[in-house]
């Protein structure tokens, strides 16, 4: 098969690979109908050293099941799924709990297991992992579906981790995917307000086609005066922070409400933040967010997505090969693409 593999930072290439088989009786051999590049692999983009490369590349997917190991169970060869960014047993006391990303059996696509922007990929703990979609489903909802292997329920995560409610009052930091997608979310959830920052116009307009109802696109204390001039000086009840530097991390301070809560999806590219008294004590404001175990919402976010009542695949903007990953990558790293979906 063809695979995207990253050499070191801003260096994708697109080579043979070997096709992947059943190795545990949990695996599941899939072949790759729809992936795309992720925010998240922009950071390797930027950072990878080429002691550390090649690595397979991409973790979100649609495919069809080719092969399953002895111990897969409802699932068959021929069936169109989704598969989240990270495998998952989806039984144990975490999955149960809905905390797939903490699942003893579970990770990540990686070095070792094989990336999704690749002709096939194997699925470990295939059973648990997997969502079987309708065999019948209209191709133009593709896009859609595949938002649910990442973006789409990370977005949700925020809103749902910071108990976004009817009437509510939101802001949204970050016009990337997932921010767009936590305004989504947050609209579907039945926020009234939504205020999402961000700065690139042609993405916060499709945030407001998703429901935001205010935009700004200042940051930093400017950014946060603004939200406060919005709210008659108090904040929104709830921030989800969809960026992940510190600056982000600032501003939701800034824009939260006494008494609310910041949920962060962004994965923090810093390793300590305030917290006392001045920052989350003295307001009480409740911390939150994490890795989005995007397999407990796939059920919740499926039928809305099938019936067309959301369209969250808008936030591809951009369509390749798998030949032309390495565009892809460029084309986002330089922000002509918001999100690039990858054909076979
Ligand atoms: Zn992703
Ligand atoms: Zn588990």
């Amino acid at each position: 098969m063809r695979a995207a593999f990253m050499y070191e930072a801003g260096d994708v290439r697109v080579q043979d690979a070997p096709d992947p088989v059943i190795e545990q009786p949990t695996d599941a051999v899939v072949r790759v109908v729809r992936s795309c590049v992720c925010g998240s692999d922009l950071h390797p983009y930027h950072s990878l050293t080429a002691a550390d490369g090649p690595v397979p590349m991409g973790h979100e997917f649609l495919g069809v099941v080719e092969e399953t190991g002895s111990e897969v169970s409802g699932l068959s060869r021929g069936d169109l799924v989704v598969s989240p960014f990270a495998y998952a047993c989806n039984t144990c006391e975490y999955c149960r709990a809905g905390l797939h990303t903490s699942c003893p059996k579970g990770g990540f696509y990686a070095a070792g297991i094989g990336g999704a922007q690749a002709g096939a990929v194997r699925v470990p703990q295939a059973g648990g992992t997997l969502v079987k979609l309708p065999g019948d489903v209209d191709e133009a909802l593709l896009p859609s579906l595949l938002t649910l292997a990442d973006v789409y329920g990370t977005g949700y995560h925020a809103a749902k981790q910071a108990q976004v409610r009817p009437g509510d009052s939101v802001t949204v930091i970050g016009d990337g995917a997932v921010g767009l997608l936590a305004v989504l979310s947050a609209r579907q959830l039945g926020a009234e307000r939504i205020i999402l920052m961000g700065r690139h116009k042609s993405r916060t307009d499709l945030g407001v086609e998703f429901g935001a109802t205010d935009v700004i696109p200042e940051r930093g204390e400017e950014g946060i005066a603004k939200v406060r001039e919005l709210t008659g000086g108090h904040g929104t009840r709830a921030v989800l922070e969809a960026v992940g530097h510190m600056p982000a991390y600032d501003m939701a301070v800034g824009a939260v409400r006494p008494g609310g809560v910041i949920s962060r999806v962004g994965v923090p590219q810093y390793e300590s933040a305030p917290v006392g008294f001045m920052s989350l004590f003295g307001p009480n404001v409740t911390l939150t967010g994490g890795p989005a175990p995007v397999r407990a919402y796939i059920d919740e976010l499926l039928p809305a997505v099938l019936d067309g009542t959301v369209d969250p695949g808008r936030v591809f903007d951009r369509t390749v090969s798998l030949e032309e990953t390495p565009e892809g990558y460029r084309a986002m790293d330089q922000r002509e693409a918001l999100k690039v979906l990858i054909t076979p």
